[in-house]
């Protein structure tokens, strides 16, 4: 059985690092990075400590427009899967390298899996927005971490091949606690165990315009701190290029630093007062150790969260971030909501027979 899974972010090399492990189990895997985050401190150094195996193939695609990306990548991918022929193709989550992954399946009529299937904001000007919904209608496998994505797939119509099988980031959170732990964590930034925010930036909503690059610089503002910021290339590039770097990097209560690793990342998390970030990933792992977090968003695909009052969306409203956070609690009995840390075991057994068909 041979698996061609493609990866290219950051959240995604998080993702493969336990499902690699459990694919190798039983498959012959063949790991594709697209080169679609390809800064050393977003890409090499998580192949590097999460131990994910050298990818086989890397397009190497680089800067560009999200539809040069994808154009890059589909031409490289096509090319690709006629020379392997693997028997299923796998996708993580909702970029422009998960969309290029499942256009290229389903234009060679190669059966797509999709990790992190049936997950919707409802807000369809979000581009991530658009390449899950188009990812899911175009698999013959979809893995769903939660009840929510399994029943809003079956809102769409979507209900064969559909499996609830708990969240990866869930696995990899468990897996990598213990080294994670043993990092500096708040000390290497002069902080205070459970004294300071962590805070993270990156979707296009809150830095493609001047108008939401300003609106971010209120909300730092208005987070008490201090509070520490690895700043993602993006938002960094954007906020030169609109003039507001020295505004947000002067702030007296925000440290900006950047982006850090995922071991030393989670270290910052566990032991913060709250997280205030806008990304998906951020969000569940907040949960996962139980930290309270602020959302910069009007919506999330991950809705549970806030059910169980850990997550609180504020939009990039600077009062509203700052009244969240005065409240900011987590509770004792949180619900279980992500599975039992073997979410890649079960997708695995699933990925074979689904290959094996
Ligand atoms: N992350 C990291 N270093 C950082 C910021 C985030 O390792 O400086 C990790 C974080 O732990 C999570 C993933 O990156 O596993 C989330 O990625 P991102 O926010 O870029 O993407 P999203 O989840 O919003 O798709």
């Amino acid at each position: 059985m041979r698996v061609m899974s493609v990866v290219g972010n950051r959240p995604q090399f998080v993702k493969a690092a336990p499902l690699c492990r459990a694919l190798r189990r039983g498959c012959e895997e063949i790991l594709v990075h697209s080169g679609q985050h390809y800064d050393p401190e977003l890409a090499d150094l998580f192949f590097d400590e999460l131990g994910i195996p050298e990818p086989d193939h890397a397009l190497g695609i680089g800067p560009g427009t999200p539809l040069q990306q994808l154009a890059g990548m589909l031409t490289a991918l096509e090319d690709l899967i006629g020379r392997e022929r693997p028997d299923v193709v796998l996708v993580y989550g909702d970029t422009t390298t998960t969309l290029a992954g499942a256009l290229a399946a389903a234009k060679t009529a190669t059966p797509l899996a999709h990790v992190e299937a049936g997950l919707r904001s409802f807000d369809k000007t979000m581009p991530e927005e658009q390449n899950r919904v188009v990812t899911d209608h175009l698999s013959g496998l979809l893995l769903c971490p939660t009840a929510a994505a399994v029943a809003n797939l079956a809102r769409e119509g979507v209900t064969g091949g559909v499996h609830m099988v708990g969240d990866v980031m869930f696995d990899a959170a468990l897996m990598f606690r213990e080294a994670a732990l043993a990092r500096p964590g708040a000390a290497a930034f002069g902080l205070e165990p459970g004294g300071y925010e962590l805070v993270t930036v990156h979707r296009a909503a809150a830095t493609d315009t001047p108008e939401a690059l300003r609106a971010l610089v209120e909300v730092l503002a208005a987070i008490p701190g201090p509070a520490v910021f690895p700043v993602h290339p993006r938002t960094r590039a954007k906020l030169e290029a609109a003039g507001l770097w020295e505004a947000a990097s002067g702030l007296p209560n925000v440290r900006l630093v950047p982006p850090v690793g995922y071991l030393d990342f989670t270290a910052l998390l566990v032991t913060a007062r709250a997280v205030v970030t806008d990304s998906g990933g951020v969000q569940k792992e907040a949960f996962f150790h139980r930290v309270p977090c602020v959302t910069l968003r009007d919506t999330t695909e991950w809705v549970e969260t806030v059910e169980a009052g850990v997550n609180t969306l504020t939009g990039m409203d600077a009062r509203a971030v700052g009244r969240a956070l005065d409240g900011a609690r987590f509770p004792d009995d949180p619900p279980e909501l992500y599975g039992d840390g073997d979410a890649s075991g079960r997708i695995a057994a699933l990925v074979a027979e689904f290959a094996g068909r």
